[in-house]
Order: structure tokens, then C-alpha cells, then sequence
């Protein structure tokens, strides 16, 4: 069986030649004897990978030295908790709510706190990006949080609020790595690995130096950002398999030309897609155009029965995971950094086929 064209939200396709050099390197890694996920992670050869795998990714986003990495578990859902439990000393923070991820972040530190939500946008489905006055954001917030990427809803930040002294925290999951940043800009960034970065199972958070140590008395040892920090993620068995696929990745990412070669990539593929979708007469984008994302594309016919067969045939050419999130419906193209450019076109040439096959 071929492989196909995965626009899943994630857990999501991996660039074909890590999927291969893992495959190679499965049983036996190098003069190992084993293979990689058999090693102890204390061992100075998986402590070479893990060293590779996060020097990497500071050379790849740039990050600067006063900020920490971290490779932990939990997924980003654990950060949701982590986040206010470390950061919380008024016990008060801002949040913007852009879809469901922000709504499961404020739920999650509500329980420790105050939380003032800004701005929302789910008056019309989380469509759009809220504009944010600064005059309603808290004084005395310990932090602000955003959403940087909306996997579900398709929208992304394109102008960072400024919030002065108080650190922006940022949900980065679904487009970490697929566009350029200035860490500076944040004092915390997180993500799950499952879209960019690599394998579910791994988390990454970039935290500046000064933000670790100050956790709330009532917080876990393994939620304790200094637990980590102070352990370079060894505290306990970091998901070692994992990052070392992340590495894999993250040298692909380099070879390719890194951050501001993929970049480019993924407006160019983006903007084939959206620019189908505007000329089309069957589907429609559902996000404000201003506020788009590169990696998360949904769109609709406006017809639930023909959006299910166009999921279906899609389907059955290898195009799969395109129906859209439950709460917007229609469908959803995922397109994350490894899918490759002719994954787009190709599937714009089906759509347009599918366009003319049912026209009515
Ligand atoms: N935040 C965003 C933006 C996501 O897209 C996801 C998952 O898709 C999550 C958080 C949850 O991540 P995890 O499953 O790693 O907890």
C-alpha cells in the first residue's frame, strides 16, 4: 500500500526521510548493540542524543540563553495545569479565548486562580482573532496567555499583544517551528510534539530563567518547572524514543534550511490552498482572512451531505483525516511542516475535480 496524504490535526504525518533513518536505526542504533528506545536514558550515549536533539532546537528557533528547554510528558494538557501552579504568585491572569484549547487552558487554572478572559471570539465559532485592548488587560496578572495557533478553528495570531512587563505565555502546538518567532517576545512557550516536532508522548517548553522557581507550595514535584530544570528533563525517564525521533526531525528541519526555509514552504503551500478556496464556487474558507493559519485549513460547501461524500471520496484517493472538527463541521486540512508541497496541489486538483463532477 502506498503511503497517503495525511491532513490529520495530529498526532500527524512525519517527513518521510526520519521515518526511514528511525526504521534503519530501529533494532540496532550505530555500534549500540540495541536500539535507542532499550537505552538508559543515563546512558552517555541516549545523553548525546538528547544533547543533539535540544541544541537543535535552540539553534532552530534561535532561543535565547537566559531561557530553558524542556522535554517533558503530559502533552500540552499538562501545561495548562503547569502554567498557573508555577507562574501564579497574585494568583491572577489574563487569558484570550480563540476556540477550545484556550477554553481548556482557563478551565485548568481557574482552579487555582483568578482569570480575567480578555477578549473571545466565540461569538462567531472562534472564526477570527479578537482584537485586544490593552486598557482591560489586569495590572497585576502574573501572566497573559494566548493561543498562538487554532488547531481546530484555523485561525493564528499575526500581531503579538503587548503586555508589557508581564510575561506572554503561549500555547505554540500547532505551529511551533512552522514559522519564525523572537522568543524574546514570550516568557513561556509549550507545545505538544504530535504536529511539528515529532512523536506524541513528548512536550516542549521554552521558560525564561527568571519565571523558574517560584511554584505555588501545593505543586507536584513532577509540575514543578525547577524539577526539571534543575535535572535537564532527567528527573525521571524522559520519553527517550521520542525525542530522539524529534531529533531526527529537527536535522531534517536544519538541512532543509530551518525555520526561515520552511517558512516559506508553508506560505507558499497555504497560500495555494486559500487561494483555491477563494476562487472556488463549492468550498469555502470559514476564517477571517487577516487572521489565517499556515498549518490548519478548515473549509465547507455548505452542505453537510455534500461535504461527507467529498470526505469519503477524498478518502478513498488517499486523501485522509480531512473531515473538520466536530463543533465546525465541513473539513479541515491539517498541513503541518513535513507535508510536502504536491500533498497540497494534488489535493486542489481533486477538489477541483470534485467541484466539476457535482455541479448541480
Ligand atoms: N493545544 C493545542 C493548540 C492543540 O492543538 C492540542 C492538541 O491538538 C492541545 C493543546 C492538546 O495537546 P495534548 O494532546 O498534547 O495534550
Amino acid at each position: 500500500m502506498e503511503r497517503v496524504y495525511n491532513f490529520s490535526a495530529g498526532p500527524a504525518n512525519l517527513p518521510v526521510p526520519v521515518l526511514e533513518k528511525a526504521a534503519k536505526e530501529l533494532v540496532n542504533y550505530g555500534e549500540a548493540g540495541m536500539s535507542v528506545m532499550e537505552m538508559s536514558h543515563r546512558s552517555k550515549m541516549y545523553i548525546d542524543i538528547f544533547d543533539q536533539a535540544k541544541n537543535l532546537l535552540i539553534e532552530l528557533m534561535n532561543i535565547p540563553d537566559n531561557y530553558k528547554v524542556l522535554f517533558l510528558q503530559g502533552g500540552a494538557s499538562t501545561q495548562f495545569a503547569m502554567v498557573p501552579l508555577n507562574l501564579f504568585k497574585n494568583k491572577k491572569a489574563d487569558y484570550v479565548n480563540t476556540g477550545e484549547w484556550s477554553k481548556k487552558a482557563i478551565a485548568e487554572a481557574k482552579r487555582y486562580g483568578t482569570i480575567n478572559v480578555v477578549a473571545s471570539s466565540e461569538d462567531k465559532i472562534f472564526s477570527y482573532i479578537p482584537e485586544l485592548d490593552s486598557s482591560t488587560f489586569s495590572s497585576d496578572a502574573d501572566y497573559f496567555h494566548i493561543t498562538l495557533n487554532n488547531t481546530i478553528y484555523g485561525t493564528r495570531y499575526t500581531e503579538l499583544p503587548d503586555t508589557g512587563n508581564i510575561p506572554l505565555v503561549t500555547d505554540m502546538s500547532s505551529n511551533i517551528l512552522s514559522e519564525v518567532i523572537d522568543i524574546n517576545k514570550f516568557g513561556l512557550i509549550y507545545a505538544g510534539a504530535q504536529k511539528n516536532i515529532g512523536p506524541a508522548g513528548v512536550a516542549v517548553v521554552i521558560i525564561r530563567e527568571d519565571l523558574v522557581g517560584s511554584a505555588l507550595d501545593i505543586t507536584p514535584t513532577m509540575l514543578n518547572y525547577k524539577t526539571h530544570v534543575g535535572n535537564d528533563s532527567m528527573f525521571n525517564t524522559p520519553p527517550t524514543y521520542g525525542i530522539y525521533v524529534a531529533k531526527l526531525v529537527f536535522e531534517w528541519l536544519k538541512d532543509l534550511g530551518g525555520v526561515p526555509a520552511i517558512q516559506k514552504i508553508n506560505e507558499h503551500k497555504a497560500g495555494l490552498l486559500y487561494e483555491y478556496l477563494d476562487n472556488s464556487n463549492m468550498f469555502k474558507g470559514t476564517v477571517a482572512t487577516k487572521d489565517r493559519s499556515l498549518m490548519n485549513i478548515p473549509f465547507v460547501t455548505g452542505n453537510d451531505e455534500l461535504d461527507n461524500q467529498f470526505v469519503k471520496e477524498a478518502e478513498k484517493a488517499g486523501f485522509v483525516n480531512l473531515k473538520g472538527h466536530r463543533s465546525v463541521g465541513g473539513m479541515r486540512a491539517s498541513i503541518y511542516n513535513p507535508m510536502p508541497v504536491e500533498g497540497v496541489t494534488k489535493l486542489i486538483e481533486f477538489m477541483k475535480k470534485f467541484e466539476i463532477d457535482n455541479k448541480n
